[in-house]
């Protein structure tokens, strides 16, 4: 008989209270289809109270000019952090409460209280860098999260799956010269914010823990799953990580308004299946998810929904069919790019 899974769900009404000026794409509002997609699971999920992140949290990934320029923005509002970051009076409490339940709930799955979960938290994280708040990002909530298992849960290797259509600048900043987190980001390329071309694979002690999969205009499923089958798949079983975190994006759905993907909800569902693969077959099923972009009710319904399939099923989920490799198609292109980079240090990698 399948062991129940325990899997934690943050919500909380408070998320709302980050208000955005009238017309911006990262509003309130898209709380709404992620709540619907996890109210449909209502009764097999158990909720985590949001906590707000202390000083010393924030202060894992980024520095205290950082803090002070957020706070003297949060004090002059309605202002703005860049051209797209907007805060308003609530915005630091609503940041401080993303922050703090990415890491309540990364600790509980990381401590075994919980098998997985996800995080519908705002604003989102992964543009924001040590000194930077940017593309709609205040605080780094995945990045403070892994910093957080670093230091309290003494975890050696954390491994974030960042499949935001975007390229998680921030996240890249903080972990690119540490060997204890690799982060392995699919995004649209080139796209804002500007960075994650493949040859960008991390510095010094670092080197080779930065995998980026820089995709173009127009990619779809089998794109998605033969990048995480033949890159993703081999990358995690070299590095064998301790839990995996994901920054859970939305935006690469082909109903979102933002980009160019034309990803479906059974794209969605397989990657989130993979991972969860993975979390069981190499870290005991330490998954945990945490929300990022995605503009359209549907992109945030469907990715949702996968997340919880694959977070909730009793076993490991079914994987999807191993897709062709055709050189010279988008797929193809890109493998053969990611190879080029850190085949050396993974001769599994770009194989099925
Ligand atoms: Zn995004």
């Amino acid at each position: 008989m399948a062991v129940t899974r325990h899997v934690g769900v943050v919500e909380d009404p408070r998320y709302h209270e980050h208000r955005a000026p009238p017309g911006h794409p990262e509003c309130p509002e898209r709380l709404r289809s992620v709540h619907e997609a996890i109210a449909e699971r209502e009764g097999e999920i158990e909720r985590i109270a949001a906590r707000p992140a202390e000083d010393d949290e924030l202060l894992l990934a980024h520095g205290l000019e950082h803090l002070a320029r957020v706070r003297a923005a949060v004090a002059r509002a309605p202002s703005r952090l860049d051209p797209d970051t907007y805060v308003c009076a609530e915005s630091l409490a609503t940041a401080r409460l993303a922050a703090g339940a990415a890491i309540d709930l990364c600790r509980a799955v990381a401590r075994g209280d919980l098998h997985g979960g996800f995080a519908a938290v705002r604003p989102p994280g992964h543009h924001a860098e040590p000194a930077r708040a940017m593309g709609f990002c205040l605080f780094n909530n995945v990045a403070i999260a892994a910093r957080a298992l670093r230091s309290s849960e003494r975890l050696d290797r954390i491994l974030i799956v960042d499949w935001d259509v975007h390229h998680g600048n921030g996240t890249q900043a903080l972990f690119e010269d540490d060997p204890s987190v690799l982060f392995f980001s699919t995004h649209q390329f080139p796209f804002y914010p500007g960075t994650g071309d493949a040859p960008e694979a991390g510095r010094g002690r670092g080197e080779g823990e930065t995998v980026n999969v820089p995709l173009p205009a127009g990619c779809s499923d089998p794109e998605y799953v033969g990048v995480f089958q033949r890159l993703l798949v081999p990358v995690a079983l070299r590095f064998r990580p301790e839990m995996i975190l994901v920054s859970a994006g939305f935006d690469a759905h082909r109903a979102d308004p933002l980009a160019s993907m034309e990803v479906t909800a059974s794209g969605f569902s397989a990657m989130a299946s993979m991972v969860r693969a993975l979390a069981d077959e190499l870290c005991g099923g330490r998954l945990a998810m945490v929300l990022e972009g995605g503009y359209a009710p549907e992109s945030l319904v469907e990715g949702t929904r996968a997340c919880m399939d694959a977070l909730l099923h009793a076993e490991t989920p079914p994987l999807p069919a191993s897709v062709e490799l055709v050189r010279g198609s988008n797929l193809g292109r890109v493998v053969d790019q990611v190879v080029s980079v850190h085949g050396r240090r993974n001769p599994r990698l770009g194989a099925s």
